[in-house]
């Protein structure tokens, strides 16, 4: 076991001694053994982009899926559990698998097609549960249902993207959904055994620190196991770096950046798993801000800035 600053671990889950519940301790607290997730990309689409919800899509979205779809047609659900699996054995000694449902909608289509494709993942070896990212709006009764009658044995997560309780950046970001349809949408979940992801954006050209800290007060009351935090990327091809070209706006700064993650995760209950500390990839289309080509360095960079302020998941909350 790995100790934080020579010392045990700060919270008793947090056994990979990151000053936060990392997604690996997690894993090892619930499985003892190394588990990973596999992205797929089951062929949906979004209802942010066909016009049901919107057009265009969310500002920062660049909408072309995963690299699977862009090569071709898309493997099955199988196929591609089972090239991770092989991939993850091999480069991280992986043992267990958990069926991530990653691109665009993950939920917007027919009960009876969303239930095929979960138990076609859930049905591969060495698979033991699902994450589905989807929208609010896009979540309903049924399909609560139907992931709820796996949570018995398997482990089944929602991944809600919300970004920002602000209404102001809802619209400024054209997500297609309110906060009001968000807060729905975790209603619908309760008592279900399902398990909530919520995703956010720090660096929101338009959002100071306090809105950002008014957000993480917000996911902070939210009955959730889990936060993926983003930073904010301009690509290319984006509404947002239309917006960009046409009045160029400062991005974050690494040091900014790091300080409002370290104040985010400060309001977080200890509990809560860090699924994500900063957005990556996207290396053909990417702009900037520069220093988030780099994930280590950020995560490196956030470890020292806790480090130097004292600074952990879940201190706000503490005494
Ligand atoms: S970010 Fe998600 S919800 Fe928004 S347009 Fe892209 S795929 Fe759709």
């Amino acid at each position: 076991m790995q100790k934080i600053f020579g010392r045990k671990p700060l919270h008793p889950l947090w056994v990979m001694g990151k000053p936060y519940y990392d997604l690996k301790s997690y894993y090892r607290n619930n499985f003892a053994e190394r588990v990973y997730k596999i992205q797929i990309d089951a062929g949906f689409t979004c209802a942010n982009r066909d016009g049901t919800r919107g057009l265009g899509g969310c500002s920062y979205c660049d909408g072309r899926g995963s690299q699977l779809r862009r090569q071709g047609e898309l493997p099955s659900v199988r196929a591609q559990l089972e090239e991770g699996k092989r991939l993850y054995k091999r480069l991280r000694k992986a043992t267990r698998f958990v069926a991530y449902f990653q691109t665009f909608t993950n939920t917007y289509a027919e009960l009876s097609r969303l239930r095929e494709l979960y138990a076609e993942a859930l049905s591969v070896d060495e698979v033991v549960g699902l994450s589905i990212g989807t929208r609010p709006d896009a979540m309903r009764a049924e399909v609560v249902d139907l992931l709820s009658s796996f949570t018995a044995d398997y482990d089944v997560w929602v991944e809600y993207g919300l970004q920002s309780m602000h209404a102001e950046s809802l619209l400024r970001i054209n997500r297609g959904h309110t906060l009001a349809e968000f807060n729905a949408a975790v209603a619908m979940l309760a008592g279900s055994g399902i398990k909530l992801c919520v995703h956010v954006i720090i660096g929101l050209p338009w959002e100071n620190r306090e809105m950002v800290l008014q957000t993480a007060d917000f996911v902070a009351g939210l009955p959730l196991q889990g936060i993926k935090i983003h930073s904010l990327l301009l690509l290319e091809g984006t509404p947002l770096y239309r917006e960009f070209q046409a009045q160029p706006f400062s991005l974050l700064e690494r040091g900014e950046y790091v300080s409002r993650v370290a104040a985010f995760l400060e309001r977080l209950p200890p509990e809560v798993v860090v699924q994500r500390l900063t957005a990556e990839g996207y290396r053909d289309i990417f702009v900037g801000p520069e220093w988030a080509r780099n994930k280590l360095q950020v995560l490196q960079h956030l470890e020292r800035y806790q480090q130097e302020h004292g600074s952990f998941q879940g201190k706000l909350r503490s005494g």
